[in-house]
């Protein structure tokens, strides 16, 4: 081989082999919780080569979602350290030669196209996933809520990078989508669009919600988009109530000392109403909700995703009226699909723009979390990588 040719080669091997460890070397930034009480930490590491079937996302931005709060808190337990976060928008990086290369709605994945996620991964041929309970299905895995490890680090929102995994449903979103309201797609607006598929017909009928936080307002304007005949939104605090007035809701009443307000027991106390869905998770909401459900009434429970006290249900009630009482822990890959749908179509009608009411840089995470839980804001927002 002549020797310029022998040189042309080396210097080919020479770049290759750079481009490959610059490949590998990709790190990023997270903020490991390592228990309540505990500031968080902030770490650097290497992102890891993708294994078959992944997608490696650079996180754009995420909520906190209440869950995460009552990490933070203590109220509930998650196996520390953990990279919080699990309301999240991103990019698609790179795509696994495994993966379909397409998303849950089979439009094909590239780098550079905003995606959000279901919360979870699992077997899609798990018993329960086929069935259309994939957030309970085999070998699952949930995003912002596993530790980390020595090989694991990047599978939360409050870090520079995810790395999804088989069995994630997967769903572009348009670019005209503000990421603050993007990001809450896949827990609480997907959460409830699972509680209205819960609830049956929503046309003409009478609702009413327990819970004025962002489930609350997203359940009163996916019932008002539905046709819903009357929709009240109940909640111990005025100002989230007077939050929840725009979304939709035809009356709002104030809960104290846990007894159904007067007004609204007067209004419904003969006929009853047809659905009442808990988005609190107070035990005293779901007791009164019960006790305002007529003949035939449905209710639908999604809030209590931490320990109460046990609910009282007088079975001669639900018997007599032939009451039904569902529960809803996350959601299926219907629900994610159809919260995608419905923010899409109406984020413009509802003020959804409002939701986030304060952004934080990732470095000021710890900030945005002592914020959320001093204001009780509907959503705060953190830019995890530098808004563009
Ligand atoms: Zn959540």
């Amino acid at each position: 081989m002549p020797k310029n040719q022998r040189f042309i080669l080396y210097l080919l091997e020479v770049l290759i082999q750079q481009l490959y460890a610059g490949k590998s070397m990709k790190n990023g930034k997270l903020v490991a919780f390592n228990g309540p009480g505990q500031h968080l930490e902030f770490k650097r590491e290497i992102v890891r080569q993708l294994k078959s079937g992944e997608i490696l996302v650079k996180n754009l931005f995420t909520t906190i979602c209440g869950s995460d709060l009552h990490t933070y808190v203590g109220a509930r337990k998650e196996p520390c350290p953990v990279v919080l976060g699990h309301e999240i928008v991103g990019s698609v990086v790179e795509v696994d030669k495994n993966h379909s290369g397409k998303d849950y709605n089979g439009d094909p994945l590239e780098p550079g196209d905003l995606v959000t996620w279901t919360i979870f991964a699992s077997d899609p041929a798990s018993v329960l996933t086929k069935e259309g309970i994939p957030q309970k299905g085999d070998n699952l895995f949930k995003y912002g809520h596993e530790q980390i490890t020595d090989k694991e680090h990047f599978h939360g929102g409050l870090a520079e990078y995810c790395i999804l995994r088989p069995g994630t449903g997967i769903l572009k979103i348009p670019k005209e989508l503000p990421l603050p309201i993007a990001a809450t797609v896949n827990c609480s607006i997907a959460t409830v669009a699972g509680a209205i598929r819960l609830a049956g017909n929503i046309r003409d009928k009478k609702v009413v919600i327990f819970g004025a936080g962002m489930l609350g307002i997203t359940c009163a304007a996916m019932c008002r988009i539905k046709s819903a005949k009357w929709i009240a939104v109940v909640d111990i605090s005025q100002s989230r109530l007077d939050k929840a007035a725009p979304f939709g809701a035809d009356e709002i009443f104030r809960m104290e000392s846990g007894k159904i307000p007067e007004a609204l027991w007067n209004k419904f106390s003969d006929k009853g109403v047809d659905i009442v869905f808990d988005m609190s998770g107070s035990p005293e909401a779901m007791e009164a909700g019960l006790e305002l459900l007529g003949i035939g009434g449905v209710a639908v429970w999604t809030g209590a995703v931490f320990a109460t006290r046990k609910v009282q249900v007088n079975p001669e009630n639900l018997i007599r009226k032939l009451l039904t009482i569902r529960g809803l822990h996350n959601y299926n890959y219907e629900d994610f699909v159809n919260g995608l749908t419905f923010i899409k179509r109406y984020w413009h009608r509802f003020p959804f723009a409002s939701v986030v009411e304060k952004e934080f840089e990732l470095s000021d995470a710890e900030q945005a979390f002592d914020y959320a839980l001093k204001y009780k804001p509907l959503r705060v927002g953190i830019w995890v990588n530098p808004k563009t």
